[in-house]
């Protein structure tokens, strides 16, 4: 039997859990069976709500894909999360950058090492990315896209069609991104949505 944790989005072999005390979190431990496939166990659970049973196509980048896919490289380089590092960067229907964000605390708030290696403190206090687009970005953003080094989660997915972003082009999600977030989810809320997704390959940037 192996012990899995559930944490916010994250499912975790309880022996991987890395030593952080789990009082207080909102976490449940569950046995899988040992016959059982464990990545796709976890595939179905965290995906249980959406119709979405594959994963989108890549499709080769235009010239501004590239670039602006390159640069949400740079941008996520800023943040100071040891363990993932999002950029994203919005622009208007011209081509013309609008905004920039990466995963990071609140302006002010302190930014110490030992505060972004307690994973529940990081989760409740980090603004994503995305997150931090939307807070700089115009009111309207019908006609823009979003370029992310990784797919958004539903929350920032949900709310980047509530700001009326029209697409979103990201690299192709990377195996530990994989096991730790859920592809399904986002994708369901962009379909519904309309947001139109475009997945690019990573060894074509
Ligand atoms: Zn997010």
């Amino acid at each position: 039997m192996k012990l899995v944790v559930y944490d916010y989005d994250s499912y975790m072999l309880l022996e991987q859990y890395d030593g952080h005390s789990l009082e207080g979190t909102d976490y449940t431990v569950v046995d899988v069976p040992d016959n059982v496939d464990l990545d796709l166990w976890v595939y179905k659970h965290r995906n249980k709500h959406s119709s979405i049973p594959f994963e989108p196509e890549s499709v080769d980048p235009t010239i501004w894909d590239t670039r602006y896919l390159a640069l949400t490289e740079t941008v996520a380089s800023w943040s100071k999360d040891p363990s993932s590092k999002f950029g994203s960067v919005l622009v208007d229907p011209n081509n013309v950058v609008s905004a920039l964000g990466f995963n990071g605390f609140a302006k002010g708030f302190e930014d110490s090492p030992e505060r972004w290696a307690d994973r529940e403190f990081k989760y409740a206090h980090v603004i994503h990315a995305e997150e931090q687009v939307l807070l700089h970005s115009p009111v309207d953003l019908t006609g823009y896209t979003l370029y992310c080094n990784g797919l958004p989660c539903s929350s920032c997915m949900s709310k980047l069609a509530q700001k009326g972003v029209s697409t979103v082009v990201f690299y192709e999600p990377t195996a530990d991104y994989k096991k730790r977030w859920s592809i399904a989810n986002p994708v369901q809320v962009a379909k519904e949505c309309g947001i139109q997704l475009k997945q690019i390959r990573r060894e074509t940037k």
